[in-house]
């Protein structure tokens, strides 16, 4: 990589690296940038030089590697070690329906290079780590979270933070998504604003609580264009801004967010390291069964659990002692529900603990089990002793027992 010196000596910064020519068939194609004053032949090539690293190929990742790519950003690099299923197809749109069960690093190389061939792809077909993500981000210039977990969250602004590199928060839940641009131009980092994780399962992640699909495509776009903005030196960015959008009302807010000096990650007591992230977020060390590894763990605390072999055949023998308790939403048991189950929302649990025997064995489940966990913790804190979690949810009884029941 060549980079030049300014005439007072100090060493240059990326932005000031170097910048590569534009072919022909480039001129063409970047020509509605060409003709925009901000951007112009320098900026164009700018965003050529630049190398931007998106961790996550899913919701948020779609529209930023669409676009990154249509606006000819020179190398992308992708992080991601999940496979195309057809639960993503309604906003991931990196991927199509001949995907699904390709590695979504595969789909979205494709796709990028459809889009624009003149990309470079790098790809880490893996999960994004403390003991690899300095290695990882170090070789770019920006980096994108499109992740869905806190684990990776706090990991990427944390590395963002040791390695002094900016940091294009998105997130996304149900009809709401934030962005912002953190540690950048002195201002804050992820971590001021949000010093630690919720409890862990606290939150439920998107593939507990839902999303609406076009939402990714608003938030990444958002990001996208922070992303090509800080590339480009221009306008203003949301560095100390966290933008707040609520496509419900379609309303859009800024809150000011400062510096905070007490930081555990910019501040003065700064980080010198990476922690374990996992553990920090209360997540199990192995991935969940949503393939996400993320706040949907059981947490610290023990949960006993039933497999679902050993409940289908506990069920088979009109095993009279089980009280099957679906703890899912109204909604949801439409959707797909064990034979034999009854229905006790989780948020109803409290009310309902007088109609659990707790003579009997009490089984609950959810979706992928981690509502149908903190419903067993619920129990037991009322005293209940005889209670197991159907490991895996409706998403294991399905693979393991009964492919009748949708898995959503
Ligand atoms: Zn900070």
């Amino acid at each position: 990589m060549t980079y030049f010196h300014g005439t007072d000596g100090a060493a240059a910064t990326a932005t000031e690296r170097e910048l590569p020519d534009l072919s022909r068939d480039e001129i063409q194609r970047y020509s509605r940038h060409l003709i925009l004053p901000d951007v112009a032949l320098d900026g164009q090539r700018r965003l050529k030089a630049a190398r931007v690293l998106l961790v996550g190929a899913g919701g948020l990742g779609s529209p930023l590697g669409l676009y990154l790519a249509a606006a000819g950003i020179g190398t992308i690099g992708l992080v991601d070690f999940d496979v195309v299923d057809l639960t993503n197809l309604q906003r991931q749109l990196l991927h199509g329906t001949k995907d699904v069960g390709r590695p979504k690093l595969d789909s979205a190389r494709d796709r990028i290079a459809d889009v624009n061939p003149h990309v470079h792809v790098e790809s880490y077909e893996t999960r994004l780590t403390s003991a690899n993500a300095l290695e990882i981000l170090e070789p770019y210039d920006v980096v994108i979270d499109g992740t869905d977990n806190f684990a990776t969250r706090y990991l990427v602004n944390d590395a963002c933070v040791l390695l002094g590199k900016p940091n294009v928060y998105g997130s996304i839940f149900r009809f709401e998504g934030q962005a912002s641009l953190f540690a950048d131009a002195n201002g804050p980092c992820y971590r001021c604003l949000f010093r630690e994780p919720p409890p862990a399962g606290l939150v439920p992640s998107c593939a507990e609580g839902g999303v609406l699909g076009v939402l990714p495509g608003l938030v990444g776009t958002i990001q996208a264009t922070e992303a090509i903005k800080r590339i480009l030196g221009i306008g203003e960015t949301l560095v100390g801004r966290l933008l707040l959008v609520d496509a419900l009302t379609m309303r859009f807010r800024t809150v000011n967010v400062r510096r905070n000096p007490a930081c555990p990650a910019c501040g003065t007591r700064a980080l010198r390291e990476l922690i374990d992230y996992d553990a920090f977020c209360g997540v199990a060390a192995h991935p969940n069964v949503d393939g996400h590894g993320t706040n949907g763990g059981n947490g610290r605390q023990e949960v006993p659990e039933i497999g679902p072999r050993e409940l289908a055949r506990r069920l088979s023998s009109a095993d009279e002692s089980i009280d099957l308790i679906d703890v899912r939403e109204p909604h949801e048991w439409h959707i797909a529900r064990i034979p034999g189950a009854r229905l006790v929302p989780l948020g109803n649990l409290d009310q309902a603990l007088t109609t659990i025997d707790a003579g009997r064995d009490t089984i609950v489940y959810c979706r992928s089990g981690a509502r149908s966990a903190k419903a067993v913790r619920t129990l037991k804190a009322a005293g209940h002793k005889r209670v197991w979690n159907l490991a895996g949810g409706v998403l294991r009884w399905s693979d393991e027992v009964d492919p009748t029941v949708a898995k959503y």
